[in-house]
């Protein structure tokens, strides 16, 4: 939480806002390697691959071609046509393009839809473990946030009872995430049937559901769009981007499918807040769209091999024990084993072993007792790290 000032007379919310911890490590991981620290970071949630070089170019192409200016808030047409097409080659879904807003990332949709829904006397559900920014922007908008607790025995996945055993005259948003942040867990097609089919039950409920890993997935876990349920039609928010298929997290370019009638709400905000996405990037999201995707796949592919290589390299960590994640890039091990809390843990091995990793408690309560790896980093970056932790838990614990 930030602090109040001494002085200045700052509008109380500002009290309630978050963080995400990932960019305070990384600040600290720069910070230590500045100092001349050999640091691997295993931190932050980006890919390390560089983004697809067409797509590069189709942004440059933007800019020598005059696309420098203004474009419309929802994003320019020709985009707004390209997701609705992809949505459906990937999703087969139907969408129409009118429904679909173009914004400066992931993270913008889920700070409107919290604007959008979220009061004093709401309750919106959120995944925790899970991605620390609904928390935030949930208490931000003056709503109470309600935990919808992540266990390891069912790999992270929700039981729908214990999501729908919460929902209440107030519960106004349902916040999903599968792949998620930060357990790699992916829900089962059962479970979101059973969800869908309790939601007929609350139909003053709107969902948001955050798909943006829906790219990466393994070993046969499949994802399941809940746009694709005709049950929950005029209600699902979908929240999909760029950064993390293409590799594309620094250009700032995400969007929404929004139920019809909250498109007008959704547009509003973007020309309240930012106007529209920057012109170039716009265009480089249609190449990515619509170009080849073997980059795409040779990412997953890697993903793939260094999620095998981690898993079991954390598993024989003294300490450790870590269920096979389904999807995106990361592994959430239970490091209760090791007898320290999960942010001691997070200092000492940044400090002191050299290698960044996030707490769980920095995804909230129910996050205590494990560690974030991301595998977005080399198989000898990671071979590297495992080593150091395992040579400092020799040293340090029991
Ligand atoms: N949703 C989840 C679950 C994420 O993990 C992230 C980024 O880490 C985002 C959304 C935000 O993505 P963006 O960088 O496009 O704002």
């Amino acid at each position: 939480m930030t602090q109040p000032h001494p002085t200045l007379m700052l509008a109380h919310r500002m009290q309630t806002l978050g963080t995400e911890t990932a960019f305070e490590v990384l600040a600290r991981a720069k910070a230590l390697e500045a100092e001349g620290r050999s640091i691997i970071n295993l931190g932050i949630g980006q890919p390390d691959f560089r983004t697809p070089a067409h797509i590069v170019e189709a942004g440059i192409k933007a800019l020598a071609d005059g696309h420098h200016g203004y474009t419309p808030a929802p994003g320019i047409p020709q985009l707004r046509e390209a997701v609705a097409a992809d949505l459906h080659r990937r999703h087969g879904v139907e969408v129409s393009p009118s429904r679909v807003v173009v914004v400066p990332g992931g993270k913008v949709t889920m700070f409107f839809a919290m604007l959008m829904f979220g009061e004093p006397g709401a309750e919106i559900l959120y995944p925790n473990p899970g991605f620390p920014i609904y928390e935030s922007a949930i208490r931000f908008s003056g709503a109470t946030p309600v935990p919808i607790p992540l266990h390891e025995e069912t790999g992270f996945s929700f039981k729908a009872e214990e999501v729908l055993e919460r929902v209440t005259k107030q519960t106004r948003l349902i916040v999903l995430n599968s792949p998620a942040n930060p357990t790699g867990g992916v829900v089962p097609k059962e479970e979101l049937d059973k969800l869908v089919a309790g939601l007929v039950r609350f139909p003053h409920v709107a969902v948001l559901s955050d798909e943006i890993y829906s790219a990466m997935t393994y070993d046969g876990a499949r994802h399941v769009s809940l746009l694709s349920y005709k049950e929950l039609e005029g209600r699902v928010i979908l929240l999909d981007g760029w950064s993390k298929t293409y590799a594309m997290t620094g250009w700032r370019l995400g969007y929404a499918v929004w139920p019809d009638a909250l498109v007008d709400s959704a547009t509003r905000l973007a020309v309240n807040c930012h106007s529209c996405v920057n012109a170039s990037a716009q265009w480089a999201g249609i190449a990515a769209l619509e170009g080849p995707q073997d980059e795409v796949r040779k990412m997953v592919a890697a993903f793939a091999e260094r999620r095998r290589f981690i898993v079991d390299a954390l598993n024989r960590l003294p300490g450790f024990r870590c269920v096979k994640p389904g999807g995106a890039f990361y592994a959430f091990p239970n490091v209760t084993g090791t007898g320290l809390d999960a942010k001691t843990l997070q200092t000492r091995l940044l400090e002191e072993a050299g290698v960044a990793t996030i707490a769980g408690t920095s995804f909230g309560a129910y996050g205590e007792g494990f560690l974030r790896f991301s595998y977005a980093a080399s198989l000898a970056e990671l071979e590297e790290a495992v080593g150091r932790i395992r040579r400092w838990l020799e040293k340090n614990t029991a």
